[in-house]
């Protein structure tokens, strides 16, 4: 997952290492945090469900529509050379795209912490991920058509089983023979951008659909200033709701570090200074 919750590990961790106190560590339950409402959401909310449910119906219209296209790739940097012939795939994140990880969201809003590598392996560890509504029932209909389902995460080597473990028995479809789950520096050049991935798995299958809830599981162009995202935005107009499907996610992702130019050396309030000015604002009047 998560460079900008990493960022904001590392920021505290620098913050403590300059001899600056670090703000206080709330335990109490009652502090205010910004990832409330949008843990709230992404926990509670039924119009999340129906999004969910409603983008994976979408994603089976739009396979069905693929799978009748030879000429139809949805990687169109990474898809080189020709690619009528090659067996279809579709490519998947799974964090907050296919499992909900919002019981560890959670868990921070009530600690009054923050992401740290640890307490995420350890929650990975617990099993403990929801199905994202309509994600199991569209993998088993792609993979039920011949599609072979990648999972391209950045959950680590060390993550990866007990991941696979909880999909497996959730009901994602596996890869048989074929090695479908991608973890982040499985490989050296498999960093936190996925677009290298992606090309392994372009090399070999045509790939049909893109699923994702961060602009970094369709391009590797998304660590961007808010502007900058908007201008990758538009001109990748023609993939979203495509061949491009998004599971909307408030919690947290590359949205959350733009505004402060994913600058994790700042305090925490100096990047939440950031991103309120980054807010369009009515002026009242
Ligand atoms: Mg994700």
């Amino acid at each position: 997952m998560r460079g900008a919750l990493i960022g904001l590990y590392l920021s505290s961790t620098l913050v403590a290492a300059s001899g600056i106190p670090a703000p206080a560590q709330a335990q109490d339950s009652a502090k205010p945090d910004d990832n409330l409402n949008a843990v709230l959401w992404d926990q509670t909310a039924v119009e999340a469900k129906a999004n969910a449910t409603a983008m994976f119906a979408l994603a089976k219209i739009r396979l069905d529509q693929a799978l009748a296209d030879p000429a139809w790739t949805a990687a169109p940097v990474e898809q080189t050379g020709d690619f009528k012939d090659h067996p279809p795939a579709i490519v998947l994140d799974v964090d907050d795209t296919l499992l909900n990880t919002s019981n560890y969201q959670a868990w921070n809003v009530k600690a009054g912490t923050r992401f740290t590598p640890e307490t995420w392996t350890k929650y990975v560890k617990a099993q403990v991920d929801t199905v994202i509504p309509g994600a199991v029932e569209f993998t088993q209909y792609a993979a039920s058509k011949g599609v072979k389902v990648f999972y391209v995460t950045n959950r680590t080597k060390e993550e990866e089983e007990p991941t696979v473990q909880l999909m497996t028995k959730l009901g994602f479809p596996d890869g048989g023979n074929v090695d479908t789950f991608l973890s982040a520096k499985e490989q050296p050049d498999w960093k936190s951008a996925k677009g290298t991935r992606r090309a392994v798995i372009a090399k070999d299958y045509r790939i049909l659909l893109l699923v994702g809830d961060n602009l970094g599981d369709f391009t590797d162009a998304y660590k961007g200033t808010p502007e900058e995202r908007d201008k990758v935005f538009a001109d990748n107009a023609s993939h979203w709701g495509h061949d491009w499907i998004v599971i909307a996610n408030p919690t947290y992702g590359s949205f959350e570090s733009a505004p402060y130019k994913s600058n994790y050396e700042l305090s925490a309030d100096e990047q939440r200074k950031l991103k309120i000015e980054a807010l369009k604002s009515w002026d009242g009047q």
